[in-house]
């Protein structure tokens, strides 16, 4: 099946960014600033821009939430290029390159206890990491187990485009994690993976928090032959709690209608002069002037920002 395309009669665009939020609750400023800002960052290199629902853990889902995000990013003038991509209708795709991982030895079967994990895990800069006991065991299928990817002679290196060059060992990181979960849920990392890839992601701009997901994820671009995207992690919002702005902790929603003083206070956040943008004329315009004056090289190396406590949500 071939990805979904914005326009057929245009070429592949050589630049194809994406969104992609979990249906966890209503968007909150924090999740308004990386929307915005992965916009900005695809409109000024005329390329495409797309929503990707990552409603893959539906327990901590909440009823309407995709509908409510959706709704709200066209408000606020942000309109996927494609349709939008739901991660539940994509399980097909995700068990047959956990089967290929699996038939190809790059992945095995895990049925250690969280207990063995834990007890038998290894020091690690992360903390620990998972020892590496089922390797060699040919785990049953029958049995429950989890699909761990083995992570042994990777080495990563990128560079960020705000973060600079990162390098890391993921053996001696977080050791060989898993692609999907005890409960049969797909791991989130093999997710992404797998959808960039189809979606013809070139450019991921995302929060800073996600940084240390990008080395799992390109391992397992490796161990695919799929091309590494760029990579621009941003700085996330804090609210006064010194905390990252999180549905977890409660932040509040941005209203769902455009809002001039949050817009002027998120293109504020973006290192962006809001007092000469076009925000009573809508929120169309206002992007389009802000992709205009986008200089994310103005955020570079910064890892929050604070969003107490004059932001408007
Ligand atoms: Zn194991």
């Amino acid at each position: 099946m071939q990805p979904p395309k914005a326009d057929m009669s245009s070429p592949s665009p050589r630049y194809v960014g994406r969104f992609a939020p979990s249906p966890t609750g209503p968007l909150h400023l924090g999740s308004l600033f990386t929307a915005i800002a992965s916009w900005l960052h695809a409109r000024q290199q005329q390329g495409h821009w797309l929503v990707r629902m990552e409603d893959l853990d539906p327990p901590r889902e909440q009823t309407g939430a995709a509908e409510a995000i959706i709704t709200t990013l066209t408000n606020w003038g942000l309109h996927s290029d494609a349709p939008v991509l739901f991660q539940s209708e994509r399980l097909h795709a995700y068990q047959k390159t956990s089967d290929q991982l699996l038939e190809t030895g790059k992945a095995y079967r895990c049925d250690c206890s969280r207990k063995q994990v834990a007890t038998e895990g290894l020091a690690s800069p992360e903390g620990w990491r998972y020892s590496g006991r089922c390797r060699e065991r040919q785990v049953a299928s029958n049995k429950q187990h989890c699909i761990r990817l083995d992570s042994r002679s990777v080495q990563i290196q990128f560079t960020d485009e705000l973060q600079g060059p990162q390098q890391e060992t993921p053996e001696q990181l977080y050791g060989d994690f898993p692609i999907r979960r005890a409960d049969e849920y797909f791991a989130y990392q093999l997710a992404v993976v797998v959808d960039d890839a189809y979606q013809g992601v070139t450019h991921v701009v995302r929060g800073i928090d996600l940084l240390s997901s990008t080395s799992r994820q390109i391992c397992l671009q490796q161990k695919l032959g799929l091309t590494t995207p760029n990579y621009c992690h941003l700085p996330v919002l804090i609210g006064e709690d010194g905390q990252k702005l999180s549905k977890q902790n409660l932040a509040k929603p941005v209203p769902v209608d455009y809002d001039l003083e949050t817009m002027r206070w998120l293109l504020d956040a973006l290192a962006l002069d809001s007092d000469q943008a076009p925000l009573a004329s809508g929120p169309k315009a206002a992007l389009e002037w802000a992709a205009q004056h986008w200089q994310p090289q103005r955020l570079a190396q910064l890892k929050q920002l604070a969003a107490a406590p004059s932001s408007p949500c």
